[in-house]
């Protein structure tokens, strides 16, 4: 396994739109692995292949530590309501914005194996999935946010996660 370069949005990479896989080759399991390498070392909740450089329908989530879902060409099937967040992005690190995402989504995809499944999500898992899924198509949260976040937003943020490591 590889700890793999995330690329930032001056890349145009990021805005192509990613090809589906079709025979999950011994690449595609390599990429896998790479990616959850990566996510783990940049501490992520997920990350899309496009992020590495590659352009192939990929991805990984981690919300819950442990619980990794591994994306072969996902597909929403389903989504319901709306909810509203911050969201940032590995590849544009240090930028957080307030985006709405569908509360409740269904994804339909293929594990390493080959096998389709299907995941249910809401809250964070919900936000994730419909993230990833943006990026195989050269989508990023910036583009769906209804503002960005200030400087001084940005610097309570880091206040409160500190304070929440001290207790
Ligand atoms: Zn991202």
């Amino acid at each position: 396994m590889a700890t793999l370069r995330i690329i930032s949005d001056d890349d145009p990479t990021l805005r192509k739109s990613s090809r589906e896989v079709g025979e999950i080759t011994p690449r595609i399991i390599q990429l896998l692995d790479d990616m959850i390498e990566t996510l783990h070392e940049y501490d992520g909740c997920g990350l899309a292949a496009p992020q590495v450089g590659v352009l192939r329908r990929v991805a990984v989530v981690e919300v819950e530590p442990g619980t990794i879902y591994e994306l072969i060409n996902p597909v929403i099937v389903e989504k319901e309501g709306v909810q509203e967040d911050i969201e940032g992005c590995l590849s544009l690190p240090g930028r957080w914005g307030i985006t709405q995402r569908p509360a409740k989504v269904t994804v339909r995809a293929k594990n390493r194996h080959g096998e389709s499944y299907e995941i249910t999500g809401t809250g964070l898992l919900a936000r994730a999935l419909c993230h990833e899924i943006d990026h195989l198509d050269g989508v990023l949260f910036i583009d769906k946010a209804t503002r960005m976040l200030t400087e001084e937003e940005l610097e309570a943020l880091r206040e409160g996660a500190e304070e929440d490591e001290e207790s």
